[in-house]
């Protein structure tokens, strides 16, 4: 089976991990700041927080800016569910915003548009979660000016789009949001097994994030209620949790890490090899964007809706691993619960119905890519 996504580990990457666990620090010792200040330093931001995945970042960073009960998290369909399931976590309610039928993100259009009526109906978002789908940059200059008009916080899901860069600026850079956060899953762009990472320019911001991912406990004397006890004395001033990420796997990011730019240009050269090769195919390729350079983690392409459940299994017979990224979010019967339905965001259910992701990660073949066409040739024939 040639799987859709899949990790690249090299020599250096094993010799990283193996030098921590000759080490004295398994966890919460130097290789997770040191994995920090190379994400931050690489995408332009100020700090980062590492966490054991991009759920538990993404859960953080609501939590870092106050959401709670009452509240109203907003994000895209066309997602994965952890996008989502942040907001609730925190006991706020979840609504979404199609997306651009040609970009696949959440429509600007769509969310000034929801923002106007929600203006009137006084329930406008605490928070906004854009997603860079596929790992193409969301507008985020537009979303941007929305949160200062109307006061929401923007939190970027952006754990497809470590690489990316829009206008020739890093995602991550957080010059449009207030949080940015990475998923290091080993499908995604760079790997430490499980990890995930919350970019933020906010010293205040970062700070909180810190003490949530580790229990809401704190060892600062600036930052204690009571007077110590001693040297011993830490103090518990908010509900954390164990989010932490290792030793091990900070060290396995930031070997990762350096090889970003041969991945990066790794799946853009797949991607180039896909559009040749399915230039005579009766399918709809991701359109390219001139003003952004997308991480590519998913390549997508669309095939009459009647005929991709056929297509899907015609493929999966023939050993390719194709996939379906996203079904809709609002349609998974944990979110119907709360009304949603069919026909609520039609962009994103139309894309859906059509959607099927090709294998791509830095290890497939050209060899590899020929058999995969050569299968969506015989599966649509
Ligand atoms: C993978 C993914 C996540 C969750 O990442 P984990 O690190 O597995 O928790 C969240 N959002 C999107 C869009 C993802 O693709």
């Amino acid at each position: 089976m040639i799987p859709y996504g899949r990790q690249h580990i090299d020599e250096a990457d094993i010799a990283a991990v193996v030098d921590v666990l000759r080490s004295d620090w398994l966890t919460q010792g130097p290789a997770v700041p040191r994995f920090e200040a190379a994400i931050a330093q690489t995408c332009g931001a100020g700090h980062g927080v590492a966490m054991s995945s991009a759920t538990a970042a993404l859960h953080v960073a609501c939590l870092a800016l106050d959401v709670g009960p009452g509240d109203r998290v907003w994000t895209s369909p066309n997602t994965f569910v952890a996008s989502a399931n942040c907001a609730r976590y925190c006991g706020a309610s979840v609504d979404f915003v199609d997306i651009d039928a040609a970009t696949l993100n959440m429509s600007v259009a769509a969310l000034e548009d929801k923002l106007v009526d929600a203006e009137r109906h006084g329930q406008l978002p605490k928070v906004v979660i854009p997603v860079h789908f596929a790992g193409r940059p969301c507008d985020m200059a537009a979303i941007g000016a929305l949160a200062r008009r109307y006061g929401f916080r923007v939190v970027e899901d952006a754990s497809h789009a470590i690489g990316a860069r829009s206008g020739g600026i890093p995602v991550g850079n957080g010059a449009h949001s207030d949080i940015t956060v990475f998923s290091f899953h080993p499908v995604k762009i760079i790997t430490t097994g499980e990890g995930g990472m919350a970019l933020t320019n906010s010293a205040g911001l970062a700070e909180r994030m810190v003490l949530l991912r580790s229990h809401g406990i704190t060892r600062a004397a600036e930052s204690m209620q009571e007077t110590s006890h001693g040297p011993w004395y830490y103090e518990q001033i908010a509900l954390g949790y164990n989010y932490r990420m290792t030793d091990l796997q900070a060290a396995l990011g930031d070997s990762q890490l350096r090889r970003l730019p041969e991945f990066l240009a790794g799946r853009r050269e797949r991607v180039a090899g896909y559009r040749r090769l399915l230039a005579n195919l009766p399918v709809a390729v991701p359109p390219p964007d001139a003003d952004a350079d997308s991480a590519w983690h998913l390549f997508v392409v669309r095939v009459a809706a009647a005929r991709r459940r056929a297509t899907f299994e015609a493929m999966r017979g023939a050993g390719i691993g194709v996939n379906v990224h996203y079904i809709p979010v609002h349609l998974q019967p944990d979110y119907r619960r709360f009304g949603f339905a069919r026909g609520d965001f039609p962009n994103a259910e139309a894309y859906y119905d059509e959607a099927i992701t090709l294998p791509l990660y830095p290890g497939l073949t050209e060899d590899d890519q020929s058999i995969v066409v050569a299968a969506l040739r015989d599966a649509l024939a």
